[in-house]
């Protein structure tokens, strides 16, 4: 088994134990992942890492999937127990749960895996793992770092072609299309989520790009990303076809200014939600307030969303080798809406940007 893994399950364990939890359990992706390097896909069938301080990690897995598990980078090292189809796989892992206490769950087990567990550990109180694990997976190491960095210069590169490319007259979904195309062509495994939300769309965070054709005057917001190497790519930025619309362009520079203010406000020793205050500061005193309604990011790595979230409220304390996305917005109804988002690293000093794309405002044709 790879070191990396190995300290990975190593450290899993000591901080279960620490947080009084008698064991923790993790289904496929992607926290098994992240801990054995061990990546099936989630099924119906149980597959189940079973980590409990003092003991050596167990993997209970489907009989068929053994060989996989076995040849995977923490197969020789671990005790790797199959059940076979018609068997009871709840109580194969039960034989390895304690029979009291609490036990951490990964965030992503299925109900039905836990529902199964729950059934034969009735006096088991079953907990959320990410309380365990976030702040292992939330401190990127060099190589993870590397790879963020690739997905982001792959998802710089996808901005730049997009805006070489012709808006006006195009629907909202070509426009998409081509996201996803370059998303792929750059460099990623596979895209992710296209956003592309022109003129009074753009003034919905989360729009699903249809088939409103893109005007010249439009606003269009692009929030892209995919994932490379495992690890993912998450970026906006704001274009505007030919002459910006009336009040865009003070509104685009208020957004600008939020964003690098979050990101100086960004050093080890500050709390997550201190960044979100910064950014806040910014467009609230400039009256626009109650038109910044999320958060200013999340944590990302293995998923594109993660601790630690940069919300009011989270007093987390950021760590050198955390990775999160500093996105605020302003959203004006019917008119348009801007978002400007980087993903970031804490450094030992402050942080980095791993997408490297100008947020100069962006006039496209
Ligand atoms: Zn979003
Ligand atoms: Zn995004
Ligand atoms: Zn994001």
């Amino acid at each position: 088994m790879s070191d990396r893994f190995a300290q990975r399950l190593e450290r899993a364990a000591a901080e279960a134990a620490e947080a009084g939890f008698a064991a923790v359990i993790v289904a496929p992706f992607p926290d098994l992942r992240y801990l054995t390097g061990y990546d099936p896909p989630p099924l119906e069938r149980l597959t189940l890492l079973v980590l409990r301080p003092g003991s050596d990690p167990v993997l209970i897995v489907p009989a068929l999937e053994r060989p996989l598990a076995l040849a995977s980078p923490v197969g020789p090292r671990l005790e790797v127990l199959g059940w076979a189809d018609g068997d009871d796989p709840y109580e194969a892992a039960a034989a390895v749960l304690p029979g009291e206490g609490r036990i951490a769950v990964g965030d992503r087990t299925w109900a039905t895996h836990l529902l199964g567990l729950q059934w034969r550990r009735p006096k088991v109180g079953f907990l959320p793992a990410s309380q365990v694990i976030w702040r292992l997976r939330a401190v990127k190491d060099d190589q993870e770092l590397a790879t963020l960095a690739r997905a982001g210069r792959a998802a710089d590169e996808t901005f730049r072609q997009t805006c070489a490319l012709p808006f006006e007259g195009r629907r909202e979904e070509e426009v998409a299309a081509d996201l996803r195309r370059l998303l792929v062509e750059n460099g990623h495994g596979r895209a992710d989520f296209w956003i592309v939300a022109s003129g009074p769309n753009s003034a919905s965070p989360h729009h699903a790009p249809g088939r409103r054709t893109i005007r010249a005057g439009d606003a269009v917001v692009l929030d892209f990303g995919g994932e490379l190497g495992g690890y993912y790519s998450d970026t906006t930025r704001t274009v505007v076809v030919g002459e910006p619309p009336g009040g865009f362009v003070e509104v685009y520079d208020l957004v600008r200014e939020s964003q690098e203010a979050a990101f100086r406000a960004v050093r080890p020793g500050v709390a997550a939600q201190d960044v979100d205050r910064a950014a806040r500061e910014v467009i609230g005193s400039a009256g626009f307030g109650d038109r910044f309604f999320h958060r200013t990011g999340h944590g990302i790595g293995l998923d594109v969303h993660e601790p630690p979230y940069l919300v009011e409220g989270n007093a987390s304390v950021l760590e050198p080798g955390m990775t999160f996305s500093i996105e605020p917005g302003i959203y004006l109804d019917g008119r348009f809406g801007v978002r400007i988002e980087d993903i970031v690293a804490v450094t030992d000093d402050g942080a980095k940007r791993l997408n490297r794309s100008s947020r100069d405002l962006k006039i496209v044709r």
